[in-house]
């Protein structure tokens, strides 16, 4: 059997951490197994998708090294989901019902008061050929939904282990609205059957929409594939995430943090499973080591600083033609390799390479008080000789120390203004090798 898997992003707004999360997960299952990835664009509420959010998913998956074999969009099959809904209707599957939206939210106030559990009544399965003719004179149109039959619904999860629901618990879900337009559940269950989806992989807040699929996959094809659903990640302290950190975007990520693609692969293969969350700057040892079943069920903390961790390391890790051009992007294409070897164990950002340039090779205007004065000559005298490396620093302050009566902040402050212009900056002991001894000498003398 070929593993085959889909991600089916709603093109409603960006990629967002979960979902790149679901996305990551997914692919890194299917590659596993030398499986087909499918990217399915759900995209049946035409009102809020949009083109650019598309492409915005394409790129966030494409920056994140996440390719894909296949692609679909909902919206080009809607005359095969019109199809598949003519032969359930005539198969008794779907029954229609004419209840308002504020007669629906009426219904569940009533039940919730009475403690009973707010499932669909379903009136409309024993409306008379009268309330019918009635309700369409007003002028509505029917909305449908899919009959459950009242039995057990189990599978086997991948990752929650036995699921079971009773089909008497769940609401008849709406699977096409009053306008014609069918709705998601329908449909994603209609497209795995087609693209013969052997995995489903999605958040647990899915659970009971897969109880309701399952019943869906059997009417229409006679089975249902393999189910795994994720726990939802929660913020640092375990709650929900908030508004801001749950649709923090791959593009934000990217553009506006300016972190490395593989932070993000790094953590989110990770998180919540029983392997340790490491750096790794290529997909493949995410790959090598991904099984379902050193996921856990409890929810995983989403903290954005362990990103920024992650890309440090990575960018430690990071030869100079990999970032070569993004760094001559960024204006910085004097940066050579000796000097990217030398600069990124400085860095947690990519970007950061830039005040790093800027302090050793633009110009910095050095600070030094009247009472510092003599003391940065005796120390410009006791400047070790070349070639620098990150003991110099060390060295050098030593000698220091024994020449003169400084110590301390004394000592470093001054240095550090002289060589910097400002009172805070880098380690100066990772500064002095970029800065060299020239340019060193020639801000002491200043
Ligand atoms: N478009 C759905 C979502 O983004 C897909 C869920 C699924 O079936 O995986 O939640």
């Amino acid at each position: 059997m070929t593993v085959k898997t889909r991600f089916a992003p709603s093109p409603t707004g960006f990629l967002h951490v979960g979902n790149a999360r679901t996305a990551i997960i997914t692919w890194l299952f299917t590659r596993a197994n030398n499986g087909h990835f499918l990217l399915r664009i759900d995209d049946t509420d035409r009102e809020r998708s949009k083109d650019e959010y598309e492409q915005a998913i394409e790129d966030g998956m494409t920056w994140l090294g996440l390719n894909w074999d296949e692609k679909a969009n909902q919206k080009d099959r809607m005359d095969r989901y019109a199809e598949v809904i003519e032969k359930l209707k005539a198969d008794g599957r779907l029954y229609a019902c004419y209840e308002t939206p504020e007669e629906l939210g009426l219904k569940r106030k009533t039940q919730l008061s009475r403690g009973i559990p707010p499932t669909y009544d379903r009136a409309g399965l024993s409306l008379t050929d009268e309330q019918i003719a009635k309700y369409e004179a007003e002028g509505r149109t029917p909305h449908w939904r899919f009959k459950l039959l009242h039995e057990p619904i189990e599978w086997n999860d991948l990752i929650r282990g036995e699921v079971a629901f009773k089909g008497e618990d769940l609401s008849d879900p709406v699977v096409l609205r009053e306008d014609g337009t069918p709705l998601y559940h329908l449909c994603s269950v209609i497209d795995d059957i087609d693209f013969e989806i052997t995995h489903v992989v999605r958040g647990e807040d899915h659970v009971s929409n897969t109880a309701t699929h399952v019943q869906m996959f059997e009417a229409i094809s006679g089975k249902a594939p393999d189910f795994a659903h994720l726990a939802l990640i929660s913020d640092a302290e375990g709650g929900k995430l908030s508004k801001r950190l749950g649709s923090l975007s791959v593009k934000d990520i990217q553009n506006d943090d300016g972190l490395e693609a593989m932070s993000i692969n790094s953590l989110m293969a990770r998180l919540g499973t029983s392997d340790p969350i490491e750096a790794y700057t290529d997909l493949q040892p995410l790959i090598d080591s991904f099984d379902f079943s050193k996921f856990s069920r409890s929810t995983p903390k989403f903290d954005p600083d362990e990103l920024v961790r992650l890309n440090a390391r990575i960018l430690y890790d990071t030869p100079f033609e990999a970032v070569k051009e993004r760094l001559a992007e960024d204006g910085l294409s004097e940066i050579d390799e000796a000097y990217w070897l030398a600069v990124r164990p400085n860095l947690e950002k990519l970007g950061d390479a830039k005040s790093w340039w800027e302090m050793t090779n633009g110009t910095v205007t050095p600070v030094i008080e009247a009472d510092d004065k003599d003391f940065i000559a005796t120390a410009a005298t006791l400047l070790p000789d070349a070639p620098w490396n990150d003991t110099t620093w060390k060295e050098w302050t030593g000698k220091i120390k024994e020449g003169t009566d400084r110590k301390g902040k004394g000592l470093f402050m001054p240095l550090r203004k002289a060589l910097t212009g400002m009172e805070h900056g880098p380690e100066l002991a990772n500064l002095l090798p970029l800065l060299g001894p020239e340019k060193t000498k020639k801000r002491l003398a200043a």
